[in-house]
């Protein structure tokens, strides 16, 4: 085995990067508060503390040639000085910070002029500093800045995902009220977009400078959380073609070495980049079973300073449904580890089930993802097949009615 390679975070990118880096003969340690926690099975040696314990990072770099990150809660300044000390980040923490807040990503695509939401931040609709500010302010304390009109879409800059830190803002009296209930200073808001399509790439690049994708895929969510992905979408070569474009721009002007993955609105505006993420993404998952080379192989020859590959499909497509928690279940009830349902979905044709074995489960949890080959190489058919085999997916694991994040 080379040099160790060292992952904050021990959740379920973490546990597919080890299962990856187990079949690379790469040894893989986590950083992560729990021996429980999904990854902390697979991985060579697990540093056990809170992914923002910087101690514990300075520990994992003993073990390690390179770190990388399984999630973008990252304390830049507390890190900063173990990189000046030599430890290697990758991507590197410069390449991070403007990733690592969706304000400072806003703020990045408008330097490099990429197309993305209308957004202004929160504060711009705080009532000026003199007027006093009650708990519930009235309507007319809050401002909608011109050029902007209701639905608007508000997001926490930091510290949200899977639709936690959203909120769809529906006139002046919810903008008051978000105002009155959260730190504006850490929160956008931004044009509600009429998107026809969700679609997402994965892209990496490694540290010479050669950037590669994975084919960019439809993404579907519900109440906020994907639910399914569909890969290749159909989409024109010049689509196909600019996502790339954005892509590369990104990771080279950021000088950034590693996987990114971008999620995009798709429709009358042509592609708006909605969110970027410093890492491997729910939208890839597809490409363990479907790719010549998956999203974590990408990281781990990025991350371990390798060259990467230019992936090709294997099959026509795939489909990838995450397992969402349908109910509330605690760890002990016997029935949490869904036993029946797990040996119905892993009997399905050509399906390939991955469970991350988290303890017990809530509305909306991520509690596994299952991808189920295709094989019809024209796209409508493909789709129409897709849809077939959703069908048969829900009718043995349903979608979460209401759902809570977890
Ligand atoms: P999170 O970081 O919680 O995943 P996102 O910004 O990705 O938050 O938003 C989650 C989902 O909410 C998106 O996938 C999309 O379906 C919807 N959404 C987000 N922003 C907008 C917007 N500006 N207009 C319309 N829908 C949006």
């Amino acid at each position: 085995m080379g040099p160790a390679i060292g992952i904050v975070g021990g959740g379920q990118l973490a546990w597919m990067l080890a299962e990856a880096a187990q079949r690379r003969q790469i040894a893989l340690q986590v950083q992560t508060p729990s021996t429980d926690d999904p990854a902390a099975a697979l991985a060579a040696g697990v540093v056990e503390a809170a992914v923002r314990d910087v101690a514990g990072t300075a520990e994992l770099a003993t073990r390690c040639s390179a770190i990388s990150f399984e999630n973008e809660w990252i304390d830049l300044e507390g890190l900063a000085p173990l990189e000046a000390q030599g430890v290697q980040f990758v991507p590197s923490l410069s390449a991070l910070q403007p990733l690592v807040c969706k304000r400072n990503q806003r703020e990045l695509l408008r330097r490099l002029n990429l197309p993305s939401p209308r957004w202004f931040p929160l504060t711009a609709a705080c009532p000026p500093k003199s007027t006093p500010v009650t708990s519930a302010p009235p309507r007319s304390q809050a401002v909608c800045p011109e050029g902007f009109s209701f639905p608007l879409m508000a997001k926490a800059a930091t510290g949200g995902y899977d639709g936690k830190g959203t909120a769809i803002l529906q006139g002046l009296d919810d903008l008051a009220a978000l105002i009155a209930r959260v730190d504006p200073e850490n929160w956008i808001v931004e044009e509600f977009v009429a998107f026809e399509q969700e679609l997402a790439l994965v892209a990496a690049r490694d540290r010479f400078g050669e950037v590669v994708c994975l084919p960019l895929v439809q993404t579907h969510q519900h109440q906020q959380v994907c639910d399914w992905v569909l890969a290749p979408v159909e989409a024109s070569h010049a689509l196909q073609q600019a996502a790339r474009n954005i892509a590369a721009s990104l990771l080279t002007s950021l000088d950034y070495v590693g996987v990114l993955s971008l999620e995009f609105f798709y429709g009358r505006q042509g592609l708006l980049i909605n969110e970027l993420a410093p890492r491997t993404h729910n939208s890839g998952h597809y490409s363990i079973e479907a790719s010549s080379c998956s999203q974590f192989d990408l990281q781990l020859l990025s991350v371990s300073g390798q060259a990467v590959p230019e992936p090709s499909l294997q099959v026509p497509g795939a489909l990838m449904v995450n397992l969402l928690g349908f109910e509330r279940r605690s760890a002990d009830d016997p029935e949490a580890d869904y036993g029946r349902q797990r040996h119905a979905l892993a009997s399905l044709d050509d399906a390939h089930l991955h469970w991350y074995g988290k303890r017990g489960s809530s509305l909306g949890r991520k509690l596994g993802h299952l991808t189920v080959l295709l094989r019809s190489s024209e796209a409508q058919q493909r789709r129409q097949e897709a849809m077939e085999r959703l069908q048969q997916i829900r009718a043995i694991w349903p979608l979460p009615e209401e759902t809570v994040a977890a």
